[in-house]
């Protein structure tokens, strides 16, 4: 068969891979100069700065992947565990260094909140069981309908799982004090929603953190992406590069090909990693279009984001690899992200500092800062908010760790709303994908298969299992197994 991949994301390429070891014809067509999508990269004045994800979390997924095509991690990276995990940074000055040792851990609560560290235990024992249950069925269904869900381990889960309380409830019966509570919540800013309007089913992600811990590639995330690359070229898939699909030829029901500005690529089968709405409401015709505008403008969006890059020629003191700036109005900056969506007022922020790990990633003597601050999906930007926000920034950071990082700035960028919708035809400018609200969970994503083409697949973080590196990574191999069987 020949199957056209359209993207280069984790998503895209696992899918490629899978289908190329199988024996098929695979052409992998991507609208940007280089492999990987939101694990994107550039390099300045001997700075290297990855420009996406920059937690690695659930490492055994990453190593799954790497299995089937009979590699470890350690043949492609090497994966260091980050102790502490990360520091956070609360108002007024208390500042809290999250142990990656469990027995550490527990000192932390009990020192905290006295007696907490039990409940922590009971509460992490929860969390494992729904890893568990989720990873091993929930993330490999790819979703078409609810009796999918009907088997009696998942059936008995149910309750377990917790689908119908929110994360901020199950949290709150383990820790009162305030800044445990927001520790234990922060997981949920991956999955774009708020505490309130999460299925405790996600406390999940509590044990990827707490217990699965927090890792980093040595030579950055970008290490990921050419990983997959590497799979997919010695599996026989093929890259265009600089080749966005813009249209498509139709037999009936079929897709017949592929258009790029310069080509057309006849096919046999298409699965589609590009952002799920570009290529339902933009590409397709609106015959072929699995959903309507309506349908596209009511789903929750995750947050788009401010991105900064900074390369210092100094070394900073008083941060770690990932420090959370949570001296702010939590309460208000999630109004001002999903209520009513506005430049936040009084905003948390992120910085990771992977140069303290990774001396590579800087010039020697010199460090290497990604800001990131969540926003509002599809708010106007200008370079003078950008540089409005980056002076808040570069203030909070002198505020909290006594050092004025403003006059050592030798490479600056920025990236938000705008060049997430340039660079990736993100919907709405979104970073990673929709909310994982009950109503936005499983089968009532958009659906993984076309209704109204026979041959057209979605992988992605727009479909089945959801956003961040795992599931997305997850979702190639589930896009892949059901062509397989399919034609097998
Ligand atoms: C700033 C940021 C921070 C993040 N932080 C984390 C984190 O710390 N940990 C984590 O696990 N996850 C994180 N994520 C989420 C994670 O990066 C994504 O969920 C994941 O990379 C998505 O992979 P994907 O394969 O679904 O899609 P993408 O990576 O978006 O790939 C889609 C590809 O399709 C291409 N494309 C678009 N239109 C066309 C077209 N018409 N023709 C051809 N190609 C097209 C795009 O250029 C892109 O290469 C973050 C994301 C961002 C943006």
């Amino acid at each position: 068969m020949k199957i056209i991949v359209i993207g280069s994301g984790v998503g895209g390429m696992s899918a490629a891979a899978m289908l190329a070891r199988a024996g098929h014809e695979v052409i992998v067509l991507e609208k940007n100069d280089k492999p990987g999508g939101r694990i994107n990269m550039f390099e300045e004045q001997g700075f290297r700065f990855d420009m996406g994800p920059s937690w690695y979390w659930m490492p055994e997924v990453f190593d799954a992947f790497y299995q089937r095509f009979g590699y470890t991690t350690t043949d492609f990276y090497e994966l260091v565990r980050l102790d502490p995990s990360y520091k956070v940074f609360f108002d007024p000055e208390d500042d809290i260094d999250l142990p990656a040792d469990r027995v550490d851990l527990d000192r932390l609560f009990d020192r905290i909140e006295p007696g907490s560290s039990k409940r922590l235990g009971r509460f992490l024992e929860s969390a494992a069981y729904k890893y568990q249950v989720g990873m091993d069925e929930f993330v490999w269904k790819p979703g078409h309908s609810i009796t999918e869900f009907m088997d009696s381990r998942v059936m008995k889960s149910l309750f377990k799982l917790k689908m119908l309380s929110s994360i901020s409830s199950e949290v709150a019966s383990v820790v009162k004090d305030s800044r445990l509570r927001r520790i234990m919540e922060f997981p949920v800013l991956f999955l774009g929603s708020t505490p309130q309007k999460t299925p405790a089913l996600y406390s999940l992600m509590n044990y990827a953190d707490m217990v699965g811990g927090t890792w980093y590639p040595k030579g950055g995330m970008y290490e990921i992406a050419k990983a997959f690359y590497k799979i997919c070229l010695e599996q026989g898939v093929q890259f265009e590069f600089d080749s966005a699909a813009t249209g498509f030829d139709f037999d009936g029901t079929r897709i017949s090909a592929v258009k790029t500005p310069a080509n057309a690529y006849a096919c046999d089968q298409v699965i589609s990693n590009a952002d799920y709405h570009h290529i339902d409401q933009k590409v397709l015709p609106t015959a072929y279009r699995q959903y309507t505008k309506k349908y596209w403008d009511s789903r929750k969006l995750a947050p788009s984001s401010l991105l900064v890059f900074l390369g210092l020629n100094k070394k900073v003191k008083n941060l770690r690899h990932h420090n959370l700036f949570f001296d702010a109005n939590f309460e208000l900056h999630a109004d001002e992200i999903y209520n009513d969506p506005q430049w936040p007022s009084d905003p948390l922020f992120y910085v990771c500092v992977p140069s303290l790990t990774d001396p590579d990633m800087a010039p020697e003597g010199c460090e290497n800062l990604f800001l990131l601050m969540p926003l509002a999906p599809d708010l106007q930007d200008s370079s003078a908010t950008h540089e409005k926000y980056l002076k808040l920034f570069l203030s909070r950071i002198k505020a909290r760790t006594g050092q004025d990082i403003t006059d050592s700035i030798v490479v600056k960028k920025f990236f938000s709303v705008t060049d997430f919708k340039q660079v990736y035809n993100s919907f709405r400018g979104n970073a990673y994908g929709l909310a994982n609200t009950l109503t936005q969970t499983a089968f009532l994503k958009p659906q993984m298969k076309s209704r109204k083409l026979t041959n057209l697949l979605y992988a992605g973080q727009l479909t089945t299992p959801g956003p961040g590196l795992p599931p997305s990574i997850i979702s190639g191999q589930v896009a892949a197994l059901e062509l397989m069987n399919k034609h097998a």
